[in-house]
């Protein structure tokens, strides 16, 4: 099956059921046949569901679909892209060892791993994502995971997919790729070795900014990798003594659904995950749509004479990359106005673009870093954080082109 198909189709047997559209599953608990067979599921001896907050059907049909789409071997689905970092880091790295983070990274990630991890004693230490002789050099015998995303939110650099696998691979540590401002459909980071992506589902993947959403995908690879790590190979005294490695055909995502979710509890609503659904079935549409936009407002853009920071414009430093591994860039792009008051004053006069601090939505968003989710920052803090005062942040929606690009061309010309 090709992706698309996949996306509408799989795992779900529309023939044995009432309808043609999955049914929302919204139900806490099931019920066992008899106590034998509910000591059977108690005990990881037969597969069913027991609890919302460990499985549900509706929610395994979308888990079931994105890890067919990133070829993964099994996809576990989270409450937030947050949860879905969480949990995988802290399926790796235990108290006393370190996770290693690439510089440019989406906010949450970065705080998450170098101040929230560090109440767990984990530690974080970055890496340059575009000078990839930092990742040698970071790495010691305590680091458990590798974590940098596919294009980086909000600076938009592109990884170097093989460069980083083939270090990782020689050190036997698991890497983790962020994958949402790609998505599936502009690269799939498991065809380039890596073993575990996530993704932030609130963005493209539920498409039109109706839920917060996260994802886990874990490749074939991983499990050759996990006999390095003790909490896969030692019993889970939680499950009688369990080895997650002996057990299971997929022991990353098990664990993180057996022990992860069934304890810190960060469980998607069938209702969401029932919207993810929804969301795939377009997704392949709306990412080429997204990136085709994008590219037209970024030339646009640059054709007026401002600096604009978007993969796939040849004069980019990321082209190449994006080039080789990328084949949508996305709709996020950003530009420099070169002072505050013309920043502030282009959003303002801004009709279509809405004002809001969130990505990857059918709607098209503005943002101006300097004056909300940077705004702690001076001068020059702001140059050396790559926000100069001036940035203006696009995620480009799904809306007309031509509508779009009178919407700029109208407040540029309003703040000369
Ligand atoms: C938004 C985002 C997240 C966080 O996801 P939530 O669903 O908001 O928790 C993580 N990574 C990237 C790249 C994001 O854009």
């Amino acid at each position: 099956m090709k992706d698309p198909t996949i996306a509408l189709h799989y795992g779900y047997n529309k023939n044995s059921e009432f309808t043609i559209h999955p049914p929302i599953y919204m139900t806490t608990a099931y019920e066992y046949q008899d106590t034998d067979h509910a000591a059977r599921l108690f005990n990881l001896e037969e597969e069913g569901n027991i609890y919302t907050r460990i499985s549900n059907p509706t929610t395994r049909i979308f888990e079931k679909r994105i890890s067919a789409l990133e070829r993964g071997v099994d996809a576990l689905a989270t409450a937030s892209g947050m949860a879905a970092i969480f949990y995988s880091i802290s399926n790796l790295v235990k108290s006393g060892e370190n996770v290693v983070i690439a510089n440019k990274l989406y906010g949450g990630s970065i705080t998450l791993s170098t101040q929230t991890l560090k109440q767990f004693n984990i530690k974080a230490k970055f890496f340059d994502i575009e000078n990839l002789e930092t990742l040698k050099e970071v790495i010691d015998e305590n680091t458990k995971a590798i974590l940098f995303e596919s294009i980086s939110n909000p600076a938009l650099a592109v990884a170097d997919f093989e460069k980083i696998v083939e270090i990782a691979n020689e050190k036997g540590i698991v890497t983790i790729c962020d994958n949402t401002l790609a998505t599936p459909y502009g690269v799939k980071p498991i065809e380039y070795g890596v073993d575990i992506v996530v993704h932030s589902a609130s963005k493209y993947i539920v498409g039109n900014g109706s839920a917060i959403a996260g994802c886990i995908i874990e490749s074939s690879n991983a499990k050759e990798k996990l006999k390095n790590y003790e909490q896969f190979i030692k019993p889970d005294e939680s499950y009688h003594g369990l080895v997650y490695l002996d057990k299971f055909e997929n022991p990353f995502i098990a664990r993180a659904r057996l022990a992860l979710l069934r304890d810190y509890g960060a469980v998607l609503s069938p209702f969401n995950a029932w919207l993810l659904i929804n969301g795939l079935e377009t997704l392949h549409l709306r990412i080429q749509a997204h990136s085709e936009n994008a590219l037209k407002i970024a030339e646009y853009i640059a054709n007026k004479g401002y600096k604009v920071n978007y993969p796939f414009l040849e004069s980019n430093k990321n082209y190449k990359l994006a080039k080789k591994y990328l084949k949508y860039a996305g709709g996020i792009l950003s530009f420099d106005l070169g002072n505050y008051e013309k920043a502030k004053n282009f959003v303002n006069n801004l009709k279509i673009f809405s004002l809001v601090t969130n990505i990857a939505d059918s709607k098209s968003l503005v943002t101006h870093p300097a004056s909300t989710t940077h705004q702690q920052l001076s001068k020059e803090e702001l140059i050396s954080a790559g926000v100069p005062e001036g940035l203006i942040r696009m995620s480009v929606g799904l809306e007309d082109i031509e509508d779009l690009i009178e919407d700029i061309g109208g407040a540029l010309e309003k703040i000369g």
